[in-house]
């Protein structure tokens, strides 16, 4: 089924919701409608956010202005995570996002830093770390040589202000209210339309779920379909994971974007247990329509 994408609606106004209005109202003007449905009333977590340096490249993208940005997010540069007491009480690790030493043809760096403590030598391996050593003195430059590798820490409030400012500038259409009502089509079960609590219908080609934890969209979408389904912690995720295959079954796992259709290729696997004899007859008569293993 071919559909031509002329509207986009975004379901959610946190940073997941701004980011993605950011991005595609900017990158596709006249090209797609964006609009973005948020409940002022039930708010976001809008908690301080710590970032990782590829903020930086989807800034670069939108041709975001970095003083503007750090003025109107209330932002501090941030060189990397630092770990309080990490393999005992008073030790502090420092993961940077730099890199560390010049490795060699013959072997990487730490290799060398390994054989000179051997030969007495007493420096740590951050040392030979421009964002390490600066951050354990509160240092930073944005200079050109060496050049640091860094991010940011932000106020999500503010930074989900600046993009909406951001958007709109850009032709994002906003719409407030609580959505009441997740419209699907009847064959296909595509999405059609929000149905909001003041009656108002937001029609759409593609919706994007960015309603948080809730996942409005998604799990409105699993219970129409009847589809059987329990959310599960990570701890717990894999645990259950690990059973269903110690135990014979066939998992189908799912993670991140991937393509659609019976073709598809990335982020989906099948995982089974390889020390079964019956398995490859299991697989074979589950999946096999796809692809026969041998
Ligand atoms: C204490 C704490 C610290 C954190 N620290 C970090 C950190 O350092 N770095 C980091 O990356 N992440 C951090 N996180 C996680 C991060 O803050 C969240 O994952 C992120 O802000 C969630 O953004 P979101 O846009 O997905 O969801 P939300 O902010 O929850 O936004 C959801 C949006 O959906 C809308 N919505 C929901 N239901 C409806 C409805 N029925 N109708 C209309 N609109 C609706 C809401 O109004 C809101 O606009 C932290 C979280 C917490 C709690």
């Amino acid at each position: 089924m071919n559909i031509e994408i002329k509207k986009v609606v975004i379901a959610g106004g946190g940073t997941a919701g701004w980011m993605a209005a950011a991005a595609l109202s900017q990158q596709f003007r006249g090209i797609v409608d964006v609009t973005l449905v948020e409940s002022e009333e039930i708010g976001t977590v809008g908690v301080g956010e710590s970032t990782i340096p590829p903020i930086r490249t989807f800034h670069r993208l939108l041709n975001i202005d970095e003083q503007e940005f750090m003025r109107a997010t209330a932002a501090t540069f941030k060189l990397g995570i630092s770990f309080e007491n990490w393999r005992e009480n008073g030790d502090r690790y420092i993961h940077s996002f730099g890199s560390t030493g010049k490795s060699a043809w013959a072997c990487e760096f730490h290799h060398f830093w390994l054989d000179s403590l051997r030969r007495g030598m007493t420096s740590s391996l951050g040392d030979y770390c421009v964002e390490t050593a600066a951050s354990r003195v509160d240092k930073f430059a944005l200079a050109q040589q060496p050049q640091v590798n860094y991010a940011y820490h932000i106020d999500a409030g503010l930074y989900a202000r600046y993009l909406r400012t951001f958007a709109e500038r850009h032709g994002l259409k906003r719409v407030e209210g609580k959505i009441r009502e997740v419209k699907q089509n009847g064959e296909s079960g595509f999405i059609e339309a929000l149905v909001l609590e003041d009656g108002q219908v937001v029609e759409g080609d593609l919706f994007i779920d960015c309603t948080g934890f809730r996942g409005l969209l998604i799990e409105q979408t699993l219970k129409s379909c009847r589809l059987k389904y329990r959310k599960l912690a990570r701890e717990q995720l894999l645990e259950t994971v690990a059973d269903q295959i110690a135990t014979g079954n066939v998992v189908g796992w799912f993670q991140g974007r991937m393509e659609w259709g019976p073709r598809a290729l990335g982020n989906r696997s099948i995982l089974a247990h390889p020390g079964l004899a019956t398995m490859k007859d299991v697989l074979n008569n589950r999946v096999g329509d796809f692809v026969s293993r041998e």
